[in-house]
């Protein structure tokens, strides 16, 4: 994934410190003295999967809230969730999400995470994720003041917790707590630019701008946003963020579906960062980006797993359903490919999220993946890209490296115990469903509807 896009077969792998001190063949790499080596003959060394939307709190009621449109997903499931989570349920969740990205080849990750957003309980969070060794932001969620178009939505209650000063100092608290360069940092996000205030939104951004951070928001991510918008503000939302000078470098938007011409090349043309999260998309049938008009414009676009309606810390499986998913939209299958598939999840993620990884080059952040190919579904070994993005599942991956520490390795991750870490979530998961009022979502079997009993 270097500027080349060499694949380099046989490869090995030198690393110094927290650096990839050198990329080439086995034999290139021969004299190099180092105090350890790992055999991986037969496997893959990828970069790092970077994950560029995540909810890792949702992880906790993981399987509820089947077959519901978004914004009743949010109002009837989600958000009631959201208000009853306690913070020692929100940090067993991050780990447990932490714990599944780096058996799967994770090495950073966007957390957006907006319950409960005090700050102890954001800065806990950020805390479980660098405890299980990845790298990353914990992009703190604002409500700020209820909005027109979130009581259109039906969105308006408890969520709107805070006000926009008390939202923008907790966050700021939390920066300064974890500034950039931090192994997981802090950014401000307003939560969605659909229902939260324009003034919430202009604010977030000039604290980012300030701090030197980025800033992580939703927008356009279902097809009545861009309509809701128009309607109360008379403009488009994308187009509102272009015409107040709020994209561009340290922007990243999860979704970003239903964008117009002009709102793809605004986001083109100031190189904007786009979480695409397929599995998700798809889940909530909420549409297909238009991925291959937004890169060529010029945007930045990673994947991300976005939370409970994700299911899964699984890089392969967004990879595949990245690329399946444009094909079956657009009934051509040129429309995206594996190469890119794989330039999404690693050097596009790193570029989307500003750090110094996401290909395997000299001098860059030791952050990789190695998977072993010897397996009945990955053989035979004919196209490598092939066999990652199509064939792999996270239980091929065999270990994880983040700048320069094995933080997974053969089954195992090396910095927190896995078996503690599920059994805290599984039992804190029944208490919180419960508390929340959501039992009736456990039901064992769904009839489906609209088929003869
Ligand atoms: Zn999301």
């Amino acid at each position: 994934m270097d500027d080349e896009r060499r694949v380099i077969e046989p490869g090995a792998v030198a690393i110094a410190g927290d650096r990839i001190a050198a990329v080439g063949t086995p034999a290139e790499l021969r004299e190099m003295r180092a105090k350890r080596t790992v055999d991986a003959a037969g496997m893959a060394i990828t970069p790092g999967f970077i994950d560029c939307h995540n909810h890792m709190f949702q992880l906790i009621a993981r399987g509820l809230g089947e077959g519901m449109a978004l914004w009743p997903w949010l109002a009837s499931f989600m958000w009631p969730l959201s208000i009853q989570i306690r913070p020692e349920e929100a940090v067993a969740a991050a780990r447990l999400a932490s714990v599944e990205s780096v058996r799967a080849g994770f090495t950073a990750v966007t957390d957006n995470h907006y319950a409960p957003t005090d700050a102890d309980t954001t800065l806990a969070v950020a805390g479980a994720l660098e405890t299980v060794g990845l790298r990353g932001v914990v992009a703190r969620g604002m409500m700020g003041e209820p909005t027109a178009v979130a009581r259109k939505g039906g969105l308006a209650g408890e969520m709107f917790r805070y006000s926009a000063d008390e939202e923008l100092d907790i966050t700021r608290a939390c920066m300064q707590a974890r500034p950039p360069g931090s192994r997981v940092a802090v950014w401000p996000a307003p939560e969605n630019v659909i229902y939260c205030d324009q003034d919430l939104i202009r604010r977030s951004v000039e604290l980012a701008r300030d701090l030197g951070t980025g800033w992580h928001t939703h927008c356009s991510e279902v097809r009545t946003d861009p309509e809701y918008y128009l309607e109360f503000y008379g403009i488009r939302p994308v187009e509102w963020l272009a015409r107040e000078g709020l994209l561009g470098r340290g922007a990243t938007i999860a979704h970003g579906i239903f964008l117009d011409d002009s709102e793809v090349e605004a986001i083109g043309s100031t190189a904007t960062g786009i979480a695409y999260c397929p599995a998700s998309h798809q889940y909530i049938a909420i549409g297909v980006m238009r991925l291959r008009d937004l890169r060529r414009a010029g945007a930045v676009v990673g994947l991300g797993t976005d939370g409970a309606s994700g299911h899964r810390q699984d890089p392969f499986e967004q990879m595949k359903m990245a690329v399946l998913l444009q094909r079956v939209h657009s009934l051509d299958p040129t429309a995206a490919t594996a190469e890119e598939a794989l330039e999404l999840a690693t050097r596009e993620g790193a570029r989307y999220l500003g750090i110094d990884a996401g290909q395997i080059a000299a001098g860059r952040l030791a952050d990789l993946a190695v998977i072993d190919l010897q397996r009945p579904h990955l053989t035979p070994r004919l196209r490598t890209v092939s066999a990652l993005v199509y064939s792999a599942t996270p239980a091929d991956v065999v270990m994880t490296i983040v700048g320069g520490e094995v933080v997974y390795e053969d089954g195992a991750c090396t910095r927190v115990d896995e078996a503690e870490v599920m059994a805290e979530a599984q039992a804190r998961a029944g208490d919180l469903v419960r508390r929340a009022g959501l039992e009736a979502l456990r039901e064992p079997w769904r009839r489906t509807p609209a088929l003869p009993a």
